[in-house]
């Protein structure tokens, strides 16, 4: 924002706020005051509830996916992930964050959480996306967020989750449901058609309602990715709603997430990996992209305006 804009700003709140009888001519009712300070809902860290502006499945809530369950989620007489991921084969999805002392208050997790790492889940649906992560991966994120803007919380987030390397540590991890994004135009095209989609999703599990998804804007969008030219359609308008509240809301309490996304020279959000001695010290909003070069995750549709806008 331009100082000039700022100054005029400024000088309208302060005429507004102390000249005396300067209300709008009408009274803020206690049933008003009441539902713009009301959450929407909660989200769990250090064992408390901190309100925020958007309704979330918690995993202690009936729904809700429990990523602290040592067994799995859909086929619970299993112990480990058939496929684990390197470091991952334990029954435990998740582990203290590391550091001098793990954080284990909210007063300590707000010196220590310093990033959110956006995903897409490649999953379509988040029911799908804890069975793929959970049940046979071996790994965890804090938060799902479904087609439908749903918002799921599946681990305490002074947990340290299982999704972005050394960003664990410091990190957030949101996997957003979608298709991905994909190498060709054809790859895109069958994946995005339904025949990709079908055979991600178990017969077991409920397909998406209405379809695949419906995304915000029309067509198509692509873009060098970590040196790979990659296709996507866009999210849903439901995803960037719930998702621009979810982060609004963990910027005011987590103060060193305000900052971000990386930009380059032009201004634009940077679409290639920082340098690795910046991966895990950059504060703020990134993509999986910006701290894995092998990443192109939220990829190249992802409206970055609409979610990291620098809070008030
Ligand atoms: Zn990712």
């Amino acid at each position: 924002m331009p100082h000039a804009t700022v100054a005029v700003l400024a000088a309208v709140l302060a005429a507004t706020t102390l000249l005396p009888g300067c209300a709008s001519g009408r009274t803020t009712s206690r049933s008003e005051r009441r539902a713009a300070t009301q959450p929407r809902g909660f989200v769990i860290a250090a064992g408390e509830r901190v309100a925020v502006d958007v309704p979330v499945v918690t995993f202690l809530d009936a729904g809700g996916f429990d990523a602290r369950r040592e067994h799995r989620w859909f086929e619970a007489d299993e112990i480990l992930p058939d496929r684990p991921a390197a470091g991952c084969d334990t029954p435990r999805r998740f582990s203290a964050r590391r550091g001098a002392a793990p954080p284990r208050t909210i007063d300590e997790l707000r010196e220590r959480l310093t990033q959110f790492v956006l995903h897409y889940d490649v999953a379509v649906t988040s029911r799908n996306c804890f069975r793929v992560l959970h049940d046979v991966r071996g790994l965890s994120v804090h938060f799902l967020l479904d087609v439908d803007g749903t918002v799921y919380q599946t681990l305490d987030l002074v947990a340290r989750a299982r999704h972005a390397g050394a960003s664990n540590d410091v990190s957030i991890g949101i996997e957003i449901a979608h298709p991905g994004a994909w190498t060709s135009r054809e790859r895109a095209d069958h994946y995005y058609a339904g025949d990709g989609v079908r055979l991600a999703i178990p017969a077991a599990l409920e397909p998406p309602r209405g379809g695949p998804f419906a995304p915000a804007r029309g067509g198509w969008f692509e873009a060098d990715v970590n040196g790979s030219r990659v296709f996507q359609r866009d999210f849903t308008a439901a995803q960037y709603d719930a998702l621009a509240r979810l982060v609004a809301s963990l910027r005011r309490e987590f103060p060193a997430l305000r900052e971000g996304p990386p930009r380059d020279g032009d201004g634009d959000v940077l679409r290639r990996a920082l340098p690795e001695a910046e991966r895990t010290t950059e504060r703020g909003i990134l993509g999986h992209l910006h701290v894995s070069p092998a990443k192109v995750d939220p990829g190249p549709a992802f409206d970055w305006a609409r979610v990291a806008a620098p809070p008030n």
